[in-house]
């Protein structure tokens, strides 16, 4: 379907694993739809992806490329390379302009927007993420078992996650990047299942094509590891759903009900940008949600 037409019964803005999914639905629900996407998802530089039944290790681009043919397949379904900057309501539906001035109309809205990580200022940690800097043990903690692995945080935060972590290593050290704030009861459970804590200021990450060799200390002193864990903290990749006035929640996802409709009527969201339980597996769910929440919503206004 060509991107000629201007008029869609939904438009979805992402089109990664929950937009995809969203899409998928709807074409099959033979609704015209508009997918926009500018390509840029969360687990882009993390070389095999895990934990979502039939695909497990292939590569992230290799998920989404099957799932894109998959939804190609559907004629009412088009897609758009580019950015959407902004949205706004319209009678009977949403306009929604690109970052090259290009405007599409839809009745419905569906946000897969996904959520940006915020990066650490430790020279090596960017080239590393998602390949030896990691955030998830469900999905990688398996590759890296029994390694010599760190946690990089500190508190209570640190204390909660190390717990998890032990399950997968026993050769476990907390960094906690300048002096600890876990408090002396945490601390001697901690020593009790042979945790270390190591309170040195990081300087580096030495690393080779993202593997981690080393963490350097400002010192001049280093740790060999093979994994770090650093959960991290995010904002919404995409800024349109505040401003179309959308509620969050405090975490700061987007607040959505079991259908993945928001608190603006005609706007669902769906995947990372909804809720913590960041997986493949719960964007391609909540997607198949979204889009067939919105289709039904379709389905009875038209009929
Ligand atoms: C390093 C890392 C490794 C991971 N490894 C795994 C794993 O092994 N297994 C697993 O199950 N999960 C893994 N995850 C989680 C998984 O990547 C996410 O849960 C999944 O990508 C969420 O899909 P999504 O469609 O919600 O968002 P994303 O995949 O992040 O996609 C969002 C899409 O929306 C687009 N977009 C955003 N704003 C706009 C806009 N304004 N206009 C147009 N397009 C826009 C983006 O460009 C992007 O293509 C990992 C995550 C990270 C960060």
């Amino acid at each position: 379907m060509s991107t000629n037409n201007k008029k869609f019964d939904a438009i979805i803005i992402g089109g990664s694993y929950a937009g995809l999914a969203a899409g998928m639905a709807l074409g099959r629900a033979l609704k015209m739809v508009l997918i926009i996407d500018s390509g840029k998802p969360a687990n882009a530089q993390t070389p095999h992806s895990h934990n979502f039944l039939t695909q497990d290790g292939n590569t992230p681009k290799g998920i989404a490329t099957l799932g894109k043919q998959q939804v190609e397949k559907y004629k009412t379904v088009s897609f758009y390379n580019g950015l959407a900057s902004t949205a706004s309501k319209i009678e009977n539906g949403f306009e929604i302009t690109t970052d090259t001035g290009v405007m599409f109309e839809a009745t419905k809205l569906i946000f897969a927007t996904g959520i940006k990580d915020i990066m650490p200022k430790i020279p090596g940690f960017v080239e590393c993420w998602g390949i030896s800097a990691i955030h998830c043990p469900y999905c990688h903690g398996y590759e890296v078992r029994n390694t010599k692995t760190g946690i990089l945080a500190n508190g209570e935060y640190a204390y909660e996650f190390s717990k998890m972590i032990a399950n997968w290593t026993k050769d476990l050290t907390i960094y906690t990047n300048g002096k600890s704030t876990l408090h002396a009861e945490q601390v001697k459970k901690l020593k009790s299942h042979n945790i270390q804590i190591v309170e040195k200021e990081i300087k580096k990450l030495d690393q080779i094509e993202g593997y981690i060799q080393n963490l350097e200390f400002t010192d001049g002193t280093k740790s060999p590891l093979t994994a770090l864990y650093s959960p991290r903290p995010f904002i919404q990749h995409c800024a349109i759903p505040e401003s179309l006035g959308c509620e969050t929640t405090e975490e700061g996802y987007i607040r959505v009900n079991g259908f993945q409709e928001t608190s603006i009527d005609g706007v669902y969201a769906c995947g990372d940008n909804t809720n913590r339980m960041r997986t493949v597996a719960n964007a391609v769910a909540t997607g198949t949600t979204a889009g067939i929440s919105a289709s039904k919503k379709l389905i009875v206004e038209q009929f």
